[in-house]
């Protein structure tokens, strides 16, 4: 996913940025007897990382990206030079550090370009949204929900990317295969507070909740943009951002930033995704592989 995002800064410029990330750490030496005792695999159960395990994490991260740096490297703040970027931080901090990923402003439009872009090189491609495929007599049959007109292809070779929908389609394409995904909702709060958006410094905060589960908030488009949860679902067209999650971001926010008050009429849009995840009987969602995989399911006939 480096490669790709590094491919994505030099491409696209005009919809990814460099986008400096800063983790709040608490402690020193959290996180090794952790990584220790999951290693024997005694416990699934994350833990708080410390500024050792982080410092560590960052510098092998710039090792390994150093033959083709796009980003710069990592930076290390005492808790001193800490509040003095971000005041409103929790005072409990010990040190922060800082690293670069990227973001994407308009995901929807570096879509668009990419299918464009991919219709110029090969005039006789097709993109079609709004559309949804299914099996007929014969054929897969595509079907478009904003005319409601359909069409037959038989194609040699389906690529289903329909991520935490793959199961579902392979069904409804009659595909004989077994069940591979088990994906989990993340829910995110767009939040209108100046204090908030300010307080951030330009920078995306990347932190742990008490729960041990990773939280962001970074500025958007003149608002900040709050998440997320990790919570399975069995279907991902009944996802929805329920009060809860809204109670659980909020809480992770109060621990990050303490002195901020976040009003109910400040939260101006809610959404949710499902992360579309390999099938796991993991007890806990955050540790279920993020990594991508391609099966392979020959056809019947
Ligand atoms: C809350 C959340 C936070 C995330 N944060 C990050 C992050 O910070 N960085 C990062 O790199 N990744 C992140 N991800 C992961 C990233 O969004 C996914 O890995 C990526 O979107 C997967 O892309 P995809 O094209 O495989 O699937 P999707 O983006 O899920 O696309 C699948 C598409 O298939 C369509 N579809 C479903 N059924 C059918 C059908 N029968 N016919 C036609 N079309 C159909 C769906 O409508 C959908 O548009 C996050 C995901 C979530 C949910």
């Amino acid at each position: 996913s480096l490669l790709e995002r590094d491919r994505l800064l030099k491409n696209a410029p005009h919809y990814v940025a460099p986008l400096p990330t800063t983790v709040p750490i608490f402690d020193l030496f959290s996180g090794m007897a952790n990584g220790a005792v999951r290693f024997l695999g005694l416990s699934r159960r994350p833990g708080r990382r410390g500024a050792l395990v982080i410092k560590t994490g960052l510098a092998m991260y710039d090792f390994f990206t150093a033959a083709r740096r796009v980003v710069p490297t990592h930076k290390f703040r005492s808790r001193a030079e800490t509040l003095k970027v971000w005041p409103a931080i929790n005072p409990a901090i010990r040190n922060s550090a800082t690293y670069y990923d990227a973001w994407v402003s308009h995901p929807e439009r570096l879509g668009t370009e990419m299918l464009r872009d991919t219709m110029k090189e090969k005039p006789s491609a097709r993109a079609l949204n709004y559309a949804r495929v299914s099996l007929g007599d014969a054929s897969l049959v595509l079907y478009d929900r904003l005319s409601g007109e359909t069409v037959a292809v038989k194609p040699r070779l389906v690529v289903n990317a329909t991520g935490g929908w793959i199961d579902l389609t392979n069904s409804a394409i009659g595909a004989v295969a077994p069940k591979l995904m088990g994906g989990t909702k993340g829910s995110h709060l767009i939040v209108d507070n100046r204090e908030l958006h300010d307080a951030l410094d330009g920078h995306m905060i990347y932190y742990e909740n008490e729960d041990g589960r990773i939280c962001i908030l970074f500025p958007y488009l003149g608002k900040v943009l709050v998440g997320s949860t990790d919570i399975r679902v069995d279907d991902p067209d009944q996802a929805r951002c329920e009060d809860d999650e809204r109670q659980y971001i909020r809480q992770s926010l109060s621990f990050v930033f303490p002195e901020i008050e976040i009003a109910d009429t400040d939260i101006v849009f809610q959404f949710t995704g499902v992360r579309p995840l390999p099938i796991s009987q993991d007890s806990f969602t955050g540790r279920i592989p993020r990594d991508h995989f391609c099966e392979l399911i020959e056809g019947a006939g």
